[in-house]
């Protein structure tokens, strides 16, 4: 008889993995409940992981540059706030002694290759050949069965790709932001900066559509419409807008006074509208950011946690495929009982062939996203979007193509056309499969022929300006991470998220703050491979052929501390002065983030130019004026929380307000005048 211990990524994916095993016993250990299922063979013991149990950290102590020699540490010993892991370890430590053999049951990716292997092998450093790897996309009964019956051997290609990228992320994350903080301490600074891998990268191409926008400059245009009593037809020649305005004014004066117009030409087209392509993880990101205005990392939050109650397959995947071997009809036949969506899987179960339509995007542990027909429970009111919206684009992709029609109808004055579109539906099809997140313009004319003669209520000529480029949201952002192949479907949201922490950019759409700028161009100054695209492409197609076996892990790494011995010997040498650049930003980016806004009392009693400030002091902070000790004004601010400048003033009283952001617990704004009457009812 023989022992195995079986590696969950985290305790709610053991259980969920129990339960699919058949009979049972929990067996709990300091505090971590183990689960005991009796097989043919011996014993099985499902024991839970909580993420990385492991991290990488330096060999030797200090703070210099390049580093590395690395290791991998248990992450409670490294990370404070890692403390809670403390227990998950000694007890994984406790049961893999009782193993004769081991499973590698954490998800199937590169990082749950490395969770569970870095498990099994630091603790106890087993050979490669007593791990066998559990395969599965969901955490449905069937599924997790099926992958306990067939588990394969140890995946020794993804998990040396899982080391060589965690690696490769350590050594440019911290080497790149050791040597940008040195260089500020040089000049007598601190500051917490940092880079990575893909931050760099991210952050540069945020950078440039800020210059972008810094550089534009507007030219005016006019646009001439043609107003009748139910539409609005608008001026076109070979373009519909006027680029000079002397000439705008003479079209205009030509037709101004015009009170008939004649139907010249009425043109039809029907167009297909194709069924929406089934949702991989970006995919997904995007649409729930213009559906809900949910963000990128909250949207992968919630997918994980409804992947983690068995209601839908693995999110992080790349993929766009749904393969048949899913069970099309078995999920339908789940979903039909289903109060919400009963109708909607019968009339896709009433279809003669289940023929889903699909993307090119594949990944090659993983489907597409997809709901698992298992029934939900207690959801919160964000999941149930997020999983109404997997399940209404799950029925979607079963459709077919919906009719639209365009008209265009020309209308002639004084020789000078005018054109008036409409777009409608004809046949909805799939539309009614993916209500209500269909959006597409309905706008309808009245019925026109060829000749016809109208009556115009008048004439408008308006003068615009051309647009900056637009600034990316979170979810764009995203999406063109994706498209540039620059990190992994798992870490492109948390990416961004950093670049937010660390006051690099700013709100939604992204605004890129001076000290973002300024880091960007330092970094291309100086080590302008940081910062580049292809560097960090290049790595990430060197991931893929160590997953492969095209290429060795060791190889990779060498190559990478090449470049950056490279890179920061070049910058080291110059570390005062790229300093005395950063300092300068620092130090504006700091005082522009204390301002709050004008002082009343100064501006009541006449001083000029009084700034309210956040002021620091003694491990206090408030609010007081630029003006002291002329001007005592003060307020008093929250003491939990980051607080941000918000750039307005309170409607009520006047005072400037704040943002208080905490860690934990709710954000919110607030006035910061106490005595405010918005404060009556807190
Ligand atoms: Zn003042
Ligand atoms: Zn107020």
């Amino acid at each position: 008889m023989t022992t195995t211990v079986m590696v969950g990524e985290k305790p709610k994916v053991a259980s969920k993995i129990a339960q699919a095993l058949g009979d049972y016993s929990i067996e709990e250990n300091r505090g971590v409940k183990n689960y005991i299922i009796n097989t043919d063979e011996g014993k099985l013991i499902i024991a839970p992981a909580v993420g990385h149990i492991f991290n990488l950290d330096q060999v030797e102590e200090g703070w210099d540059y390049p580093v590395f020699e690395v290791e991998w540490k248990p992450t409670f010993e490294t990370s404070d706030s890692a403390d809670y892991m403390k227990k998950y370890y000694n007890n994984l430590r406790d049961q893999l002694k009782k193993a004769d053999n081991y499973v590698n049951a954490c998800d199937f990716d590169l990082e749950g290759s490395l969770i569970g292997y870095n498990v099994i092998k630091h603790i106890t450093g087993a050979d490669k050949d007593l791990i066998q790897r559990m395969k599965f996309s969901t955490l449905t009964s069937g599924d997790l069965q099926d992958a306990f019956d067939n588990l394969e051997s140890f995946d020794e290609g993804m998990t040396e790709a899982g080391i060589a990228r965690h690696i490769l992320d350590y050594y440019y994350g911290i080497n790149v932001s050791r040597a940008l903080m040195k260089a500020v301490r040089k000049n007598d600074r601190y500051k917490t900066l940092s880079t990575g891998r893909v931050q760099g990268p991210a952050l540069k191409i945020l950078a440039d559509r800020e210059r972008e926008i810094q550089k534009f400059e507007p030219d005016p245009y006019w646009e001439i419409y043609l107003n009748h009593s139910e539409f609005e037809a608008q001026w076109e020649d070979e373009e519909d807008r006027i680029w000079d305005g002397d000439e705008a004014e003479k079209v205009f004066s030509e037709v101004k006074d015009a009170k008939k117009t004649v139907v010249t030409n009425v043109k039809v087209n029907n167009y297909k509208h194709n069924v929406p392509i089934p949702f991989n993880l970006t995919g997904l990101q995007s649409e729930a950011s213009s559906q809900f205005s949910i963000s990128p990392k909250r949207t992968q939050q919630i997918a994980q946690s409804l992947y983690e109650d068995g209601l839908i397959s693995y999110p992080r995947t790349e993929s766009q495929k749904l393969p048949a071997k899913i069970g099309y009809k078995n999920i339908l036949n789940k979903l039909k009982k289903q109060k919400n969506y009963k109708d909607l899987s019968k009339k896709v179960l009433n279809k003669k062939d289940l023929s889903p339509r699909q993307g090119k995007k594949k990944d090659d542990a993983h489907p597409c996203i997809y709901p698992t027909g298992e029934h939900p429970s207690n959801l919160s009111k964000q999941e149930r979007k997020i999983y109404d919206l997997i399940v209404k684009r799950f029925f979607a992709v079963f459709g077919k193509a919906a009719k639209r029609q365009t008209l265009t109808f020309t209308l002639e004055v004084n020789n000078h056309d005018f054109k008036a579109k409409s777009k409608i539906t004809k046949e909805r099809n799939w539309y009614d499969l993916y209500e209500p997140y269909v959006r597409v313009d309905e706008a309808d004319l009245p019925e026109m022929e060829e000749g016809q003669t109208l009556q115009v209520e008048d004439f408008e000529k308006i003068e615009k300006e051309t647009k900056p480029p637009r600034r990316y949201s979170q979810s764009r952002i995203v999406n063109e991470l994706e498209k540039k192949n620059l990190g992994t479907k798992a870490t492109r949201a948390s990416t961004i998220d950093r670049l937010y922490n660390r006051n690099y950019i700013e709100n939604e759409p992204i605004e890129v703050t001076p000290l973002g700028l300024t880091i960007v161009s330092t970094l291309e100054d100086h080590c302008s491979e940081i910062v580049s695209e292809e560097l960090t492409r290049k790595f990430e197609e060197k991931m893929r052929a160590i997953r492969d076996g095209e290429e060795t892990r060791e190889d990779v790494l060498e190559d990478a501390q090449d470049k950056l011995i490279e890179v920061l010997t070049n910058f080291k040498e110059k570390e005062k002065e790229i300093g005395a650049e950063l300092v300068d930003t620092i130090d504006a980016d700091r005082k522009r983030r204390r301002r709050l806004g004008p002082c009343q009392v100064c501006e009541e009693e006449g001083r000029e130019d009084g700034i309210l400030r956040i002021i620091k002091s003694n491990g206090n902070r408030f609010v007081g004026c630029s003006n002291y000790p002329d001007c005592e004004n003060t307020y008093p601010l929250p003491r939990n929380g980051k607080i941000k400048s918000l750039d307005e003033t309170c409607d009520v009283c006047g005072t400037p307000r704040v943002y208080v952001d905490r860690k934990k617990g709710k954000n919110y704004s607030l006035c910061i005048d106490p005595d405010c009457e918005t404060k009556d009812d807190w």
